[in-house]
């Protein structure tokens, strides 16, 4: 992590490390969409990692709120979508040839596919884990009913009486989110409203870029991230991107 310690900036050590598609003997490590989406997700870890700048390092780079973190790594998946970043490095390990839109497009098209339904449920999740995490314990009386109560506004199908998520629901007793697991759809929220700005602007546009990193990046968890992102984007961030993009809003 880095600190200042002693007057002197200590700069970090920052490693992504990846599981890949390994080369074979006529070819060479060829890497699917996901895993490219992915080292651009890990890399925007890292830029968070790297471009600290704060005093202590429980305040440095990573270390922020929890729903504050997958911004910056979220952020750069959007690039993988995007031709003149796709430009720069997918080619055709033969023929050089960059990837051809369409294919980019086809990919983007079946990101959607039953989105509607994944976001219900995703919002759902949320709403269950800070149903269990937002309430007196004593004043709940029954796991299934508890559960019921909270998948009522998402509920798309009848519900299966033998079906109960809770007690398989690692994530929200044991994985460390409990009730932050509305950070994920929240992230989202953030990233594609944070992108939206860089697209209205051109991806490569170096004043929103060192905005990024001298609002967000370089800030860890100083500063309340609505303070942080307000100073980036001039507003608090809007669900109509994220929207947008997952083609439930024209
Ligand atoms: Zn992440």
């Amino acid at each position: 992590m880095q600190q200042i310690q002693n007057g002197k900036n200590e700069r970090p050590h920052i490693s992504n490390v990846c599981n890949f598609t390994k080369p074979t003997e006529s070819k060479p490590s060829l890497l699917t969409f996901n895993e490219v989406t992915t080292l651009f997700h890990e890399f925007g870890h890292g830029l968070h990692g790297m471009l600290a700048n704060t005093n202590y390092p429980s305040l440095s780079g990573t270390n922020v709120f929890w729903d504050f973190v997958e911004l910056p790594s979220q952020i750069l998946e959007n690039w993988c979508y995007e031709k003149e970043c796709l430009d720069l490095f997918a080619k055709h390990y033969e023929t050089g040839e960059s990837i051809p839109m369409e294919y980019v497009e086809k990919i983007k098209a079946s990101a959607n596919f039953q989105e509607g339904m994944a976001t219900l449920r995703q919002l759902s999740f949320g709403l269950l884990d800070m149903s269990w995490h937002g309430v007196d314990p004593s004043e709940i009386n029954h796991v299934k009913e508890q559960e019921v109560k909270a998948f009522a506004n998402t509920k798309l199908y009848p519900d299966v009486a033998e079906n109960c998520m809770s007690t398989a629901f690692s994530h929200i007793f044991q994985g460390g989110y409990s009730s932050g697991y509305y950070s994920y759809k929240w992230a989202e929220v953030l990233d594609a409203d944070a992108f939206e700005h860089f697209k209205d602007n051109g991806i490569f546009n170096r004043e929103i870029g060192k905005s990024f990193a001298e609002n967000i990046l370089s800030k860890g968890g100083t500063e309340n991230p609505m303070t942080l992102y307000k100073r980036f984007r001039g507003a608090e961030p809007k669900p109509e991107a994220l929207l947008k993009r997952a083609g439930l809003l024209n």
